[in-house]
């Protein structure tokens, strides 16, 4: 008998590490219009900003504290008492307020960025995590750079902080270094160690395995992942919401895992995020580029046309868009079925020779330039159309 699939939780970091992608800066109203977006899909924690890196951000996560509902909101902060408590002040009348020290963990966070000894960093996480309980129930702990960190040191850190009532434990891939099967076997091995341990999985994508990372993360253990939309986030950006929505959606049945959000609202947040952060999103892009959905070589659009499952393992429907931003681009590639295709969509019927013709039309032009527009199209459509058409 199937088993109920697992709920996975969110930590949703488009306006914190999202906003650290070098060169995108929300205005106040900017994080909270998509802090809102967020919370309307039903992700659980917005992992809002860092209340002690600026009077202007602490006012806004004291915005989106008191104005948005129905989700977690949450802080960073360093482990300095003083960071705890102004994190805390930022948040701490949200319906649900989280605060979130970190602490580096690995040698050469420890050593070249922080000038502290491991027992010193053992002693950093401890505290923070007794000050931020002294404040809040909800207090979650970064190991930052968890992957190049010793295993020892992990478990140790671990332990100190579970000891003093840390609620979710992010084991992070600061710099986006693990391969799957490392990331997942190292969340095991806490979760054998600390079957209580709830563990949020933090992936960065600097190899392109952020989300890959996550899933082997979630399927040994952990419970939640940090996730941003488009993929935003220092440098090559964190696991991308979509992504890991719509992977663990599509293969729910695989995983053992399913995910409560609204995904219909996918494509209208993915397009708000690009444009208040303005980052745009590459055409191949999984789930929200705008080629997602579209597609170029003729035998697939044939197939498509036919059945959009041929080529398609998601709907549009299913992250929000429909039926019409299923693009057939007409090219050097495609076939007489998109033209016909795209000839219907601007309003015209032509006959099986007229097709034929202006499909030799098409391929004659693309032999010149790079893509036809509507104008063209038009063009071909209305000459091919004429029974003495001077072209081919
Ligand atoms: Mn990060």
């Amino acid at each position: 008998m199937a088993t109920e699939p697992r709920i996975i939780k969110f930590f949703e970091t488009t306006l914190r590490d999202g906003e650290q992608t070098p060169g995108v800066n929300y205005f106040p109203e900017e994080k909270l219009a998509i802090a809102r977006a967020l919370a309307d899909m039903g992700f659980d924690t917005l992992d809002c900003g860092f209340a002690v890196s600026s009077p202007g951000e602490f006012e806004c996560l004291r915005l989106i504290a008191r104005e948005v509902r129905n989700a977690e909101i949450c802080s960073i902060a360093r482990t300095h008492i003083s960071d705890i408590d102004r994190a805390w002040e930022a948040v701490k009348d949200a319906e649900r307020p989280v605060i979130h020290p970190f602490v580096g963990t690995s040698p050469l966070h420890r050593q070249a960025k922080l000038g502290k000894t491991r027992a010193e960093v053992l002693e950093m996480a401890r505290t923070a995590v007794a000050h931020g309980r002294s404040l809040t129930e909800n207090v979650d702990f970064a190991l930052e750079d968890s992957t190049r960190t010793e295993h020892d040191f992990i478990l140790e850190v671990c332990e100190a902080v579970l000891k003093e009532g840390v609620r979710f434990i992010a084991i992070c891939d600061t710099v986006g270094y693990a391969l799957p099967w490392e990331f997942g076997q190292l969340i095991a091995d806490i979760k054998r160690e600390f079957p209580q341990a709830r563990i949020s999985a933090h992936c960065h994508d600097d190899l392109g395995m952020a989300v890959a990372n996550a899933l082997h993360g979630l399927i040994n253990g952990a419970e939640r992942v940090d996730t941003s939309f488009n993929g935003l986030g220092e440098r090559a950006g964190n696991a991308a919401t979509e992504e890991l929505v719509m992977a663990v959606r599509t293969r729910s049945a695989n995983l053992g895992l399913d995910v409560r959000v609204d995904s219909t609202k996918i494509a209208a947040t993915s397009r708000l995020v690009a444009r208040l952060s303005g980052m745009q999103v590459q055409w191949t892009k999984s789930i929200v580029g705008q080629n997602a959905f579209s597609h170029g070589g003729g035998i697939h659009q044939d197939g498509v046309l036919k059945d959009a499952r041929t080529y398609e393992i998601m709907t549009p429907e299913s992250v929000g868009l429909s039926a019409a931003d299923r693009r057939m681009y007409v090219g050097k590639l495609s076939g007489r079925a998109a033209l016909d295709d795209q000839f219907h969509k601007l309003g015209y019927t032509l006959e099986k020779e007229q097709l034929n013709r202006a499909f030799e039309m098409a391929k004659l032009l693309l032999g010149k330039k790079k893509t036809l527009e509507e104008m063209d199209l038009r063009y071909i459509a209305e000459t091919a159309a004429q029974p003495t058409s001077p072209l081919p």
